[in-house]
């Protein structure tokens, strides 16, 4: 486990993590390939808002379980509740500072097929 910090692309939202860079995800639903997130999924007491909170707006759609948080004024998803675990924060690993996304071999979720998918090992639980 590492502390981190990271944030939007304009600034406004900043925030501070605590995971393991092991755990982090790529997922192949609708969504997260329009986005390109990868996933740090952690628990609320691992995650700290730092700025931002009024630059933030939500996007919902199907279920409406995930809050997709992103900078009103950017556009970046620096973080959201997924709908794999709503009692989490589930990070995009791409915001933390300095990430490279050519040092980390990310796990894969068929989120494609998400029901079938949730059924076999998650790979961040
Ligand atoms: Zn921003």
């Amino acid at each position: 486990m590492q502390t981190m910090e990271g944030g939007c692309h304009c600034g406004r939202v900043r925030f501070r993590v605590t995971a393991d860079l092991d755990g982090v995800t790529i997922c192949n639903c609708s969504i997260c390939t329009k986005k390109g997130i990868w996933h740090l999924i952690v628990s609320p007491e691992n995650f700290e808002l730092l700025s931002g909170k009024g630059d933030l707006a939500t996007y919902e759609f199907n279920t409406k379980v995930a809050k997709h948080h992103f900078c009103k004024v950017c556009g970046i998803h620096p973080f959201y509740v997924p709908r794999s675990d709503p009692d989490k924060i589930d990070v995009n690993a791409r915001c933390l500072d300095g990430f490279d996304t050519l040092a980390i071999a990310p796990r894969r979720f068929d989120g494609h097929n998400w029901e079938a998918a949730m059924e076999k090992d998650v790979p961040w639980r």
